[in-house]
């Protein structure tokens, strides 16, 4: 068994296992000595923070289903060939070739079938029921809330909504989205989605 160590080097707060000292013993592989600095993450909402760390029957139920809360207000779906690893051993999720996130188009051409992005096109109640008949074990509520949340603060939930209010005014305009990356990053790493 190995014992995990604290760094005190350094302000990153980085935490090692005690092997992982380079040949010159030290631990350098989260900042590089200190030469990184990256600003600290954001605190995460109120909401989600009572869903994570309360005791409360909503709170318990987010964390017993929370892969089906995430999915149900997911924007995207993942899409890859899942290669399960050949013997025995332990869990492994080995996947083949690229893994791409489908989006869906605005409208859904079966009504029953609306799901991720479409789903913000709708009032928070009438897609809370949808989520609610996918995913009976959720509370109505937490979702209802968790639904208010993203409508506030995700910029694709907002997009979503905007591509339908154009559509509804002028019906004939045809509306996409459209990844744009700055200039100036490298296009091997950042190119956008397709
Ligand atoms: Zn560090």
């Amino acid at each position: 068994m190995w014992n995990y160590v604290r760094t005190v080097l350094f302000l990153c707060g980085a935490v090692y296992w005690k092997e992982e000292k380079n040949t010159g013993h030290k631990y350098t592989k989260c900042c590089h000595d200190g030469k990184v600095q990256l600003p600290a993450l954001p605190d995460a909402p109120e909401l989600l923070k009572a869903l994570l760390t309360e005791n409360s029957p909503d709170a318990k139920n987010y964390r017993q289903r929370i892969r089906e809360y995430n999915s149900a207000l997911a924007f995207a779906s993942m899409g890859a060939q899942i290669k399960p690893a050949r013997g025995t051993g332990p869990y492994c999720y080995r996947l083949r070739g690229e893994v791409y996130h489908r989006v869906s188009p605005l409208y859904a051409r079966d009504q029953h079938k609306e799901s991720y992005g479409q789903l913000y096109i709708f009032d928070s109640s009438e897609a809370t029921e949808k989520r609610l008949s996918n995913n009976q074990n959720c509370l109505q509520h937490v979702f209802e809330k968790l639904d208010f949340m993203l409508r506030e603060i995700n910029p694709f939930a907002q997009s979503y909504l905007q591509m339908h209010r154009l559509v509804q005014e002028h019906p004939t305009t045809s509306v996409k989205i459209v990844f744009l990356e700055g200039k100036n990053l490298d296009m091997r790493r950042y190119n956008a989605p397709t």
